[in-house]
């Protein structure tokens, strides 16, 4: 299947929820869900009702689909690899998918948001340990030491990051002025904050 080449906000507006698709934008006035939180569409003010059980489990896995920004197929292949991984299948899976090299920039705030830090993966602005890495599914793992490559680093993008506040979680450091962030240690489910209740995906894979 193709990659969603559509609207980021139509999206969000989808699942009822800001899913920062689009890095400043998203926590600016200008975001769509300030303006039209419901779903798009003709008769996306219109919708009420109960929702199925099966209608909430889909909406979850879409959200969740969505916030990583992974094809339908993409996405069901971690969740295989999550359920035959030891432990908990909805947190494996949460797990697997915070340890992407795409999201490990964004968390370490070297992207706005997650597209952006798939592209900057891609132009291969980025090494792991050393060694240049432009795979975005690359899986991380404790210890690893994410880092601007030394070309890269009089970018005018790389430079302004040097002036920002950057907040990360508890599973990662990052030192600003190197340009270099490090995975401290996986991460469990409680230091993941996307608002995803997994065990729906699990239920909805299940059937
Ligand atoms: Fe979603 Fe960001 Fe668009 Fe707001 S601006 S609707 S959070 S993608």
């Amino acid at each position: 299947m193709a990659r969603y080449t559509g609207a980021s906000c139509r999206l969000c507006r989808r699942e009822g929820q800001k899913l920062f698709l689009k890095g400043d934008r998203c926590y600016s006035s200008k975001c769509a869900m300030e303006k039209r939180s419901y779903a798009p569409g003709q008769h996306g003010q219109d919708r009420r009702g109960k929702t199925s059980e099966y209608g909430l489990q889909l909406r979850e896995k879409q959200k969740a689909k969505r916030f990583y920004g992974l094809q339908e197929t993409q996405f069901r292949n971690y969740f295989d690899k999550a359920s035959k991984k030891k432990g908990v299948t909805g947190e494996n899976l949460l797990i697997m998918l915070e340890t992407r090299l795409d999201n490990a920039v964004f968390r370490m705030g070297f992207a706005s948001s997650r597209k952006e830090a798939r592209q900057l993966v891609r132009h291969g602005h980025f090494t792991v340990n050393g060694a240049k890495q432009n795979i975005p599914s690359f899986t991380v793992a404790a210890g690893d030491v994410i880092k601007v490559k030394e070309k890269s680093t009089s970018s005018p993008k790389f430079k302004e990051i040097k002036e920002l506040a950057i907040t990360t979680p508890s599973w990662i450091s990052v030192d600003v002025e190197k340009l270099e962030g490090k995975i401290l240690a996986l991460p469990r489910r409680e230091d993941i904050d996307t608002p995803v209740a997994e065990h729906l995906i699990v239920e909805l894979y299940s059937k």
